[in-house]
């Protein structure tokens, strides 16, 4: 996902509560930045935290 983007969607969500069911590496003027965004809300993750929600999310096997 193209950061202006993320940052569009992050605005148009408005803080409102958010599972971040999935996750977009993010790249800006197409080359990859560092860190992931959430496809709903637009909320920035490392690759740490990111990882570290898909293993809580996998513990509770959903
Ligand atoms: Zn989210």
């Amino acid at each position: 996902m193209e950061y202006n983007e993320a940052q569009k969607l992050k605005e148009e969500w408005d803080n409102r509560q958010c599972d971040h069911p999935g996750f977009e590496k993010v790249y800006y003027k197409g080359a990859f930045l560092l860190n992931y965004v959430c496809t709903i809300c637009g909320a920035e993750f490392t690759i740490g935290q990111k990882m570290e929600i898909e293993e809580i999310r996998k513990k509770k096997g959903s």
